[in-house]
């Protein structure tokens, strides 16, 4: 089934080169050229995200982020910022609007797609029967396996547990203490440090194949699962 996404983009060039790059990647392209067709275009059925370009002729993206989540209906809806801005400021207001991610113009297209997929993953997680892959490296829940580039990675269970929560859950930061509650159980109990000690594991076990790097530690916070460095 191809996910909808609402492209809202002023700019006639910025619009046609997006509906390019999102239909090849299968996406259902709905458009909207500015604020008040972007709200007309936002109804049954809902779109899986929308792309919203921060400045608009009738009122900005972030406006329409804050209107969106006020909205019984219209609140779960994963939304892109797009912008040419890239200050930190910037990306402080749009996240507060409601923005589930930012992505700074230009951007690389495999970028943008892989943000999208990335942001649609986080609101629907995968079926935990779905195949995943991030560059390369693709987990199999169904024969319980983990190849990277096509060629077979070996792992611990609790490892497999852990890689598995990380592909779903991308781009996001975890603490010692979630990953446990996630991927151990809330119900046992072990010692922060566990988690160390099974992040080095997974991270040797795909280091071969140099996906090691997308298990990331985030000083004072936890772990995080990402493509970018
Ligand atoms: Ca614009």
């Amino acid at each position: 089934m191809s996910r909808r996404v609402l492209l809202v983009e002023d700019e006639a060039p910025i619009r046609e080169m997006l509906r390019f790059i999102l239909e090849q990647s299968g996406f259902d392209v709905t458009e909207a050229e500015d604020f008040d067709v972007a709200l007309e275009k936002i109804k049954e059925p809902y779109p899986d995200l929308i792309l919203l370009d921060w400045m608009l002729p009738g009122g900005s993206g972030v406006q329409l982020a804050k209107r969106l989540k006020q909205h019984e209906y219209t609140r779960d809806i994963p939304i892109i910022m797009l912008t040419a801005r890239g200050e930190e400021e910037d990306k402080v207001r749009g996240l507060d609007a409601g923005a589930d991610d930012y992505v700074t113009k230009p951007f690389s297209p495999k970028e943008l797609i892989a943000r999208m997929k990335a942001v649609i993953r986080r609101v629907a997680p995968t079926s935990s029967e779905e195949m995943i892959e991030f560059n390369g490296l693709r987990l199999d829940p169904v024969s319980h396996r983990v190849t990277a580039f096509e060629r077979p990675v070996d792992m611990g269970p609790t490892e497999f547990k852990l890689l598995h929560f990380f592909m779903t859950h991308s781009e996001r930061v975890y603490s010692r203490e979630q990953l446990l509650d996630n991927v151990w159980g809330t119900n046992v109990y072990v010692e922060d440090r566990t988690v160390d000690v099974h992040i080095r594991r997974l991270r040797k076990a795909i280091s071969e194949s140099n996906h090691d790097g997308m298990i990331q530690t985030v000083r004072g916070a936890g772990y995080r699962f990402s493509t970018k460095l």
